[in-house]
């Protein structure tokens, strides 16, 4: 029996040195689960360590929560991998890690990275350089993302900073994304104006949440049998059924 699962694949938390400190697991969770979603991702800046804290605090809440992360390739263009388990975000970390530019100086300019648990109690703060880019192009980020068994999705292609369109100037047909992100910035109307040529991709809106009232601002749902990445795979590839809807 397919049902429709809402969805919002794109949160940052505190983890994110350009998000609210306030974005943590619980927060996030009360939040999502407040405006009745049933499946988010997060998504930190080419970081999984958060993860494990909002799967922890989701746990018993009905909310599924995705291992994701937003990767930095080397063209500067921002990619979202999705996964069910914190085991292949945190292979992809392990990757992303050998690959980014060095550790930040404390420049002041940006926040802090904080790593928290399912309590939001502080286990640290991580001092790699987050917001950089990786020395990975956006084929290799992709084709890894896909060795993984996880979903890539270009970021906010609508986007003029970070967006896939602007940094290569067009979507190259051999990049094996499962969908295009458009940001809560760009409605379904003016999307099908500026992407028409980018029909035979799968198309999802997320709202990049960085602020707790960004949460659940732009969702896309998922008519599948449950919240996992295999039925949503399904979805983005219309088979057996399952479809996506937003806007
Ligand atoms: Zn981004
Ligand atoms: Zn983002």
């Amino acid at each position: 029996m397919l049902r429709e699962f809402r969805a919002d694949l794109h949160i940052h938390t505190c983890l994110s040195p350009c998000a609210d400190l306030h974005m943590t697991p619980s927060a996030i969770v009360k939040t999502a689960t407040e405006n009745r979603l049933d499946i988010i991702a997060i998504t930190d800046h080419n970081s999984a360590e958060n993860i494990i804290g909002t799967k922890k605090a989701a746990e018993d809440t009905g909310l599924t929560v995705l291992a994701g992360m937003e990767v930095t390739s080397s063209e500067e263009v921002h990619i979202l991998a999705l996964f069910d388990d914190t085991e292949y975000a945190l292979k992809l970390q392990d990757i992303v890690y050998k690959h980014l530019a060095s550790d930040r100086d404390h420049d002041g300019k940006s926040g802090e990275q904080v790593v928290v648990n399912e309590k939001d109690e502080v286990m640290g703060f991580n001092e790699r350089l987050l917001i950089g880019a990786t020395s990975l192009t956006t084929q290799s980020i992709v084709d890894i993302i896909y060795s993984l068994g996880g979903l890539s999705v270009a970021s906010h292609i609508d986007r003029e900073g970070f967006g896939i369109i602007s940094k290569l100037g067009f979507i190259p047909d051999d990049l094996k994304f499962d969908a295009l992100e458009i940001s809560p910035n760009t409605d379904r109307e003016k999307a099908e104006e500026l992407f028409r040529n980018y029909k035979k991709f799968q198309w999802i809106s997320s709202s990049d949440a960085h602020y707790i009232e960004d949460i659940g601002r732009r969702r896309t749902s998922f008519f599948i049998k449950e919240a996992t990445i295999a039925e949503m795979r399904s979805a983005m590839k219309n088979t057996g059924g399952r479809r996506v809807e937003w806007g």
